[in-house]
């Protein structure tokens, strides 16, 4: 890829750079808040209907098609009806509702007002993780400047469309990103996954039907109310429409957010990161935060979109790039991503509670050169007795690291047992190759 500036197509970041971005008066100077403008006089339904066409897929990993999601909502149902923005980003290496709240907080708060009015909810709710404190502050901010506004609030500009909403910080679970985890934390009990069916559409929060999408998805509306479905259908691949944030993380010389339509490759983003740091080259990447299966250099031109990825044998996930370049033991790097998942398993179902202390411990002594090629097959084994076992997708996710490495990397692990420990530790050996 040569020609990177016309590989970044900047919406969501597009004033990430201007002097106090984060204000309602540099946002409103952008063009803010317009597309809240024509919503309001727009069906409901012809939202959901420019959603659906514009063919955006939910952005906080799963991929599922952020229009239909809405139209699952039963309007018959009585009950009110809520929105909720999951932004409780905490997977290793995403970074991009953090940065995207920070810079442009009211692209999130009108995004959600929009996407409020076309489900005829009264109340949102944003779930912000609780460690990011400011990032709460800045939210909050920001939906304080949005009501003076009269963005929100009651009959918001003359429609008679009245929402409320609520910045709520999360108590720091990883599993709370789990949307049904999620809504327990929000309605005040432990974070851990409900069982499905009901789906929250269905019974959500407070039992009532519920949307609960991604802080980068919901900030995407505005753009597509704003200049069209096509526009951003062109955009992308045929069944990745868009664009996305990817987050390039690790050894890269320019580590940060690009924005960039899906189906772009690695290859194109580590070209407009500056390239790999000097004298090292890549050795393995995650697609999409560390649940998602390692890739290496031989997929540096798959195209990072559902399909892409997919047919690769990974998932694009969050596009949170990590990349990591030759100095790196792929063993020791798998072995603390396993440890974060042992610490964040919330319990409920044995195979994950209890499957991923037993990873660490055989990781951690294969790591030390303690083990045995048998632990390597025990290691697959334990694996295949989380995945597809477990209660939620974080027992699933513990798995993929593993099982990529040892697909992509035996000879490594097999090279600490020879070694007696790490090749890449300087104190205790030289000379792996
Ligand atoms: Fe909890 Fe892990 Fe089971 Fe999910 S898979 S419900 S995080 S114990």
């Amino acid at each position: 890829m040569t020609d990177t500036a016309s590989t970044l197509t900047p919406v969501l970041t597009d004033t990430w750079d201007a002097e106090r971005s984060w204000t309602l008066a540099t946002y409103e100077q952008h063009g803010g808040y317009r597309a809240l403008r024509k919503a309001l006089g727009m069906a409901p339904d012809d939202i959901i209907t420019a959603v659906k066409d514009s063919g955006l897929r939910g952005r906080g990993g799963a991929g599922f098609p952020t229009g239909m999601k809405w139209s699952f909502i039963p309007q018959d149902n009585p009950k009110p009806k809520y929105l909720v923005v999951n932004a409780d980003e905490s997977e290793p290496g995403t970074c991009k509702d953090i940065p995207l709240m920070m810079a442009s907080p009211h692209t999130l708060v009108e995004g959600v007002i929009i996407s409020s009015y076309a489900i005829r909810a009264n109340r949102a709710f944003i779930y912000i993780r609780g460690e990011v404190v400011h990032v709460i502050r800045r939210v909050q901010a920001a939906v304080a400047e949005a009501y003076a506004a009269g963005h929100l609030g009651k009959n918001i500009h003359g429609s008679g469309y009245d929402l409320d909403v609520v910045v709520h910080a999360g108590a720091g679970a990883y599993i709370c990103g789990e949307e049904t985890a999620l809504l327990e934390g929000l309605e005040g009990r432990r974070g851990q996954p409900r069982l499905r069916p009901p789906f929250p559409a269905v019974a959500g929060l407070y039992a009532s039907p519920t949307v609960i999408n991604n802080v980068e998805s919901i900030a995407s509306v505005p753009s597509i109310i704003d200049r069209g479905a096509e526009w951003f259908a062109s955009m992308g691949t045929e069944k990745s429409a868009g664009f996305g944030i990817f987050s390039l993380s690790g050894h890269v010389k320019r580590p940060g957010q690009y924005e960039a339509p899906l189906g772009i490759t690695l290859r194109q983003l580590i070209d407009l990161a500056g390239g790999m740091r000097e004298g090292h080259e890549l050795k393995f990447w995650t697609p999409g935060g560390s649940s998602t299966p390692l890739l290496t250099p031989e997929h540096l031109d798959i195209p990072l979109d559902f399909e892409g990825v997919g047919a690769a044998g990974s998932m694009l996930g969050t596009r949170a790039l990590q990349l990591f370049d030759d100095t790196v033991c792929v063993v020791r790097a798998v072995l603390r991503w396993t440890e974060f998942y042992k610490h964040e398993s919330c319990g409920k179902c044995t195979p994950c509670r209890e499957g991923t202390w037993w990873l660490v411990q055989t990781l951690a002594r294969l790591e030390r050169g303690e083990g045995s090629e048998a632990d390597l097959d025990l290691l697959l084994d334990q694996c295949d007795n989380i995945l597809g076992r477990s209660f939620c997708a974080l027992g699933d996710g513990a798995t993929s690291p593993i099982s990529s490495s040892i697909k992509y990397f035996r000879e490594e692990y097999l090279a600490h047992l020879t070694h007696g420990g790490c090749p890449f530790d300087p104190a205790r050996s030289t000379a792996w190759a």
